[in-house]
């Protein structure tokens, strides 16, 4: 993908984080990275989702070099470069504070693995970071260290960052985490869930990365 190709993906991402209902008027932002040009892509800081045309994310070098003039980029930048570097892998990052999802956050608890759709998409409990502030690399540092193989991770009182190989899969990584979050958040009202065993998760999980969809 290249650059074009990037920021349409990315404002993709980003005008469908209220669609999905991730967002409350600017409290999220969708980024993506390319490891080629060493160029990231971001939501600007402050920006109604409904006015985003792509020629308004802001264009960053990877050393977090601002190059766009009129725009400035989400105050998350930081902590989206951070995983960048950290992570290689990475070439989407969304930050939410969604609400289901970030209750368990607000309880500083990870969603346990009792649904086969967390078993697919995460592999095991989405895992719940301790609460850091916003300064420096705090929160890049507690959100790499949480990270493993999961493609979310909740941020003790605060909220939700999910991440791809691609801003589109860091945007289902976002939206899969709200809404397993809601159905266990459900169940917890009925009772305690019950964990699916570690050897069904990774039945689960295999089969949904090796075999499902039409990959070939
Ligand atoms: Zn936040």
């Amino acid at each position: 993908m290249n650059l074009d190709g990037l920021r349409r993906e990315v404002h993709y991402a980003n005008i469908m984080l209220p669609r999905c209902a991730l967002v409350t008027m600017h409290s999220g932002n969708a980024s993506g990275y390319d490891p080629e040009a060493g160029r990231v892509l971001i939501k600007p800081s402050g920006f109604d989702y409904e006015q985003l045309q792509p020629e308004h994310l802001v264009e960053v070098t990877i050393d977090g070099k601002i190059l766009t003039a009129d725009l400035k980029p989400s105050v998350d930048l930081p902590h989206h470069l951070y995983i960048y570097r950290h992570r290689p892998d990475t070439r989407g990052i969304i930050h939410t504070h969604s609400p289901y999802a970030t209750s368990f956050a607000a309880l500083g608890r990870p969603i346990p693995v009792c649904l086969t759709a967390i078993a697919d998409e995460f592999g095991g409990d989405i895992p719940c970071a301790p609460y850091v502030d916003n300064e420096g690399d705090h929160i890049g540092e507690a959100v790499v260290a949480a990270m493993g193989k999961s493609p979310a991770v909740l941020l003790g009182q605060h909220g939700v960052f999910a991440f791809g190989d691609s801003p589109r899969a860091a945007l289902k990584a976002a939206v899969m985490v709200e809404d397993v979050a809601r159905t266990v958040h459900l169940a917890m009202l009925m009772g305690e869930p019950g964990r699916l065993p570690p050897e069904e998760v990774g039945k689960w999980f295999s089969r949904y990365h090796e075999r499902y969809g039409q990959r070939r």
